[in-house]
């Protein structure tokens, strides 16, 4: 479908036609791609600002397509969710993370795995997680699910009985990219939230920015006040995570600390900080 944003005019687009034919092709592989094992998980840390110690990882999906090489998640999720692979990839993406946090050295950490929004209304996502749970002996209390914001939206009456079934299990609750969505505020009151992921677009330009200064102080200091963790992403540059541990935020996730590694590099770094 095209946007036009109001009464505009679209030019006709030669390499339009060709997009549209690409994405719908790359919609048809999805599902084969899940069945001959095309995706994998990456693993990005996210640390205590006090410490400065891998508190957990989160899992990020990769797909790499026989024929145009890595397909960025941003892209593919999104074809996965209009298509309702997502379903049946979220499900995939659950189980490995689960049962690959089962076998870290430290039994302290969290795994924080990533839940579209279909997922939730679509499919039984209670008896996804606590099969996930079952199979790989993770204790619950090391699962994190992060939720999107915008795709709270959506939100209903099942969405939030599921939601309240997660949390009475023992799972905790991310609101994540927390700021980006359109009614923030009114989910903190909603949802059961655990912790709020400071969307990358506010700690880009710190320390720079006052604004930018003054939006995360706002986020941390509210999150403190209904008893919520906060973490922000995207910290590149110790000036970054200074300014952000002066604010009091309590967790950081970004290049500075890790890029997302395979499960074997994981596992290594794991292994080698148990040994000493
Ligand atoms: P997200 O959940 O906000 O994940 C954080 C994104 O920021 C990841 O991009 C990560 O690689 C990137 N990132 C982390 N630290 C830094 C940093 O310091 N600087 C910069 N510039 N970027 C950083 P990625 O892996 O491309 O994932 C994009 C999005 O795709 C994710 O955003 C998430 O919304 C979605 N996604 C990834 N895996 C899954 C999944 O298993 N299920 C679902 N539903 N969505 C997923
Ligand atoms: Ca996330
Ligand atoms: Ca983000
Ligand atoms: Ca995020």
């Amino acid at each position: 479908m095209k946007e036009t944003g109001g009464a505009g005019y679209i030019l006709y687009d030669p390499s339009m036609d060709e997009r549209k034919a690409e994405r719908a092709a790359l919609m048809g592989d999805l599902r084969g791609g899940l069945e001959r094992e095309e995706f994998r998980l990456d693993y990005q840390p996210f640390v205590s600002a006090a410490s400065g110690a891998i508190v957990g990882f989160e899992a990020l999906m990769r797909w790499t397509h026989p024929v145009h090489g890595n397909v960025p998640p941003s892209e593919f999720i999104a074809l996965a969710e209009e298509t309702g692979t997502i379903v049946a990839l979220g499900e995939w993406g659950l189980r490995t993370a689960c049962r690959f946090a089962a076998t870290w050295p430290d039994r302290s950490l969290s795994i924080a795995v990533n839940v579209s929004t279909v997922q939730i209304r679509h499919s039984n996502l209670v008896e996804v997680v606590k099969q996930a749970l079952a199979e790989s002996g993770l204790e619950v209390s090391r699962l994190e699910l992060e939720i999107t914001e915008t795709a709270f939206l959506a939100a209903t009456c099942e969405s939030r009985e599921v939601l309240d079934k997660l949390v009475e299990l023992g799972v905790r609750l991310v609101l994540d990219d927390f700021g980006t969505g359109y009614s923030s505020l009114s989910y903190l009151r909603q949802f059961p939230l655990d912790k709020l992921k400071i969307d990358r677009s506010f700690t880009a330009d710190l320390p720079g920015s006052q604004t930018d200064v003054s939006i995360v102080r706002t986020i941390v200091e509210l999150g403190r006040h209904l008893g919520m963790t906060t973490i922000a992403e995207g910290v590149e540059s110790p000036a970054q995570g200074d300014c952000l541990r002066r604010i009091g935020c309590e967790e950081f996730q970004g290049y500075l600390f890790g890029r997302p590694a395979s499960a074997a590099q994981t596992l290594d770094l794991l292994e080698k900080a148990s040994r000493q």
